[in-house]
């Protein structure tokens, strides 16, 4: 089973709603196989007694990034139970191709690899980030060299070797949005990298809006359970032929096991995206109600990430939960809180921080699917362990500023 056998039946396949590519995609060959659930191959070799072959598809592959037919040659290149997360994947997001790797973090070096291969080590982005993305491009740990700016900046900060411009929207952890046609607009002929781990294509689909690449926390969403870690980019078969040399030269492969996961996450994506949405569309609106939060995010497209400020020490809360698990992460079937300026965006200096609007009160919640009463009811206790109102914390402004 190769790559290009699955794509060409997808391709021949009539244009399916989200919900049906969701289950499908990537497995359109099964039935000819005789099979149902999809092969896990997990091999890191595959024999071959023809050596001029495989040395011609081994040339092929690094001239151009296109992935040989036949076999894979070792699976560093290429894994056929992978391949079909690929294949769903840019189903999904509506792009050509999709490349997978290790992690979010994997993913996101080897695009800033792919464009610093081109000379274009400059890159321009909008803050906020996820934690470790800002600190990656602030750290010029790849040699790139950033620009941060906002939304209505980024034409102006372009120059002649920007390689890339990077959002995220809605955005980890202020769920602050973008206008993903207008910046696309604004980028010119510079590709726009949307970060769209948090609205899943189930909400957005950006490469429909402009964007030339997406990518994706696989770890989040697209597994869904909390024990998978992977990345994956969305882009035109151009792009990703690129990515597939610098994934072979530097070696963020996923797992196949991962690969495995993943598809199968997919295929309960639509459903669990839109079911814990409406919680948090619930839980937002008793939050906005509350007396002991100053402020609630949410942003305008919905989903299962919310964020909000409390008047309290937002430790207390973390250290209150019982059903709700205190953990990084997100975007698993159970709900999980966490305070960014501690752990997620603990990396990023704290004036940075500020410039990307993370206040030093905001908790951030990834719901899941439990019940919206179960839920409330374990938030509540645990608001009042970490109550101040506006009143109580003028009162006490030594409490306040320990937040
Ligand atoms: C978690 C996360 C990442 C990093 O992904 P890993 O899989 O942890 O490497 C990148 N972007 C966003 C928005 C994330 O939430």
């Amino acid at each position: 089973m190769t790559r290009n056998a699955h794509a060409s039946s997808a391709e021949s396949a009539p244009t399916r709603a989200l919900a049906t590519e969701a289950v499908h995609a990537g497995r359109d060959d099964l039935a000819e196989l005789g099979l149902h659930a999809p092969p896990l191959d997990l091999s890191t070799t595959y024999p071959s007694r023809d050596a001029r072959a495989e040395a011609a598809r081994i040339d092929a592959f690094a001239t151009t990034g296109v992935l040989p037919d036949g076999p894979p040659v070792y699976a560093r290149l290429d894994n056929p139970t992978t391949g079909r997360f690929e294949t769903a994947l840019a189903r999904l997001e509506g792009t050509d191709a999709a490349v997978a790797f290790a992690s979010g973090m994997a993913a996101l070096s080897a695009v800033l690899l792919a464009r610093a291969s081109q000379g274009l080590r400059h890159v321009v982005a909008v803050r906020p980030l996820y934690g470790c993305s800002d600190h990656l491009l602030n750290a010029g740990l790849l040699g790139t060299e950033v620009t941060w700016t906002d939304p209505a900046g980024v034409a102006d900060a372009i120059r002649p070797d920007t390689g890339l411009v990077m959002v995220e929207t809605p955005a980890n952890p202020t769920l602050a949005e973008v206008d993903i046609r207008a910046l696309a607009h604004s980028c010119g002929e510079v590709p726009l990298l949307v970060d769209n781990t948090f609205a899943t294509p189930v909400l957005q689909r950006p490469a429909e809006l402009g964007a030339r690449i997406v990518l994706h926390s696989a770890t989040k969403y697209l597994g869904g359970h909390g024990d998978v870690m992977g990345g994956v980019v969305a882009c035109d078969e151009e792009f990703a032929r690129t990515l597939r040399q610098v994934r072979f030269a530097t070696g963020g492969v996923l797992h196949p096991l991962a690969g495995y996961l993943l598809l199968r996450g997919l295929s309960t994506l639509p459903v669990r995206v839109r079911a814990a949405s409406a919680t948090a569309a619930d839980l937002v609106r008793r939050l906005a109600g509350d007396p002991r939060i100053a402020r609630v995010h949410y942003p305008r497209i919905g989903g299962a990430m919310i964020a909000f400020e409390v008047y309290g020490d937002p430790h207390d809360v973390i250290g209150a939960v019982r059903l709700i698990t205190p953990a990084v992460s997100l975007g698993s079937v159970d709900s999980l809180i966490q305070h960014p300026a501690s752990i997620s965006h603990r990396i990023v200096d704290p004036s940075d921080r500020r410039t990307g609007g993370i206040s030093d009160r905001l908790l951030r919640m990834s719901v899941g699917l439990e019940d919206v009463e179960d839920l409330w009811r374990d938030l509540t206790q645990a608001l009042s362990a970490g109550s101040a109102t506006p009143s109580e914390s003028r009162r006490s402004p030594e409490r306040a500023a320990r937040a």
